[in-house]
């Protein structure tokens, strides 16, 4: 089971997603996406999403500046960086700052290009199904990094009455009768809560 301990940056925003899709840069094209593209201005703070061990801290071609992290069970990678903040063979923890975002590698802007895969760093590069699920051991990282977030998010029963309360101006027993009686009385005021917050 892999479970971020934290996010790549500061702020989540997606400028291209994990797939299919056709670019070329730099005369040299792609044809399938290993990895999630954030938004980030030149030079944001890049961080572990695990503890573990940095597997390389290299220059590529493609990846520009690029760091591998072994988490035991999973790899993350992140490409195109200006600046590299750690060195192969060192022990990360998660959260601490291992790069910087940049533009080097085939790259057209300031961004991050993340990767989880699915195996310790010895079979990192290797090709286990070429399908649409999963492609050179990579997955969507995003399937992990909204797991993250709705853990971040988890609101107790308390304060989402509370939120929820305040927005549609309820009256206690109400709240009290939608959370305690309703079926799935506490994960629908949680939703709401959420959805309002
Ligand atoms: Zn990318």
């Amino acid at each position: 089971m892999i479970r971020l301990k934290h996010l790549p940056l500061d702020s989540i925003s997606v400028s291209s997603p994990y797939g299919k899709r056709s670019i070329t840069v730099n005369n040299r094209y792609y044809w399938w996406h290993n990895g999630t593209d954030f938004k980030a201005p030149l030079n944001s703070p890049v961080y572990a999403v695990a503890d573990g061990r940095v597997a390389a801290a290299r220059y590529d071609d493609s990846y520009g500046y690029y760091a591998a992290l072994d988490h035991g069970k999973f790899g993350t990678l992140y490409a195109h960086l200006s600046r590299l903040n750690v060195a192969e063979n060192d022990y990360i923890r998660a959260g601490q700052i291992i790069a910087y975002t940049g533009s080097t590698g085939d790259s057209t802007g300031p961004h991050l290009h993340f990767e989880i895969r699915l195996s310790p760093y010895e079979n990192f590069w290797d090709r286990v199904h070429c399908d649409s699920s999963v492609f050179m051991n990579t997955v969507d990282p995003m399937i992990f990094i909204e797991d993250f977030l709705d853990r971040e998010s988890d609101l107790s029963l308390g304060e989402a009455i509370a939120i929820v309360q305040s927005e549609a101006g309820l009256e206690d027993k109400t709240m009290e009768y939608m959370a305690r009686h309703y079926r799935y009385g506490e994960d629908l005021v949680k939703k709401l809560a959420k959805a309002i917050k």
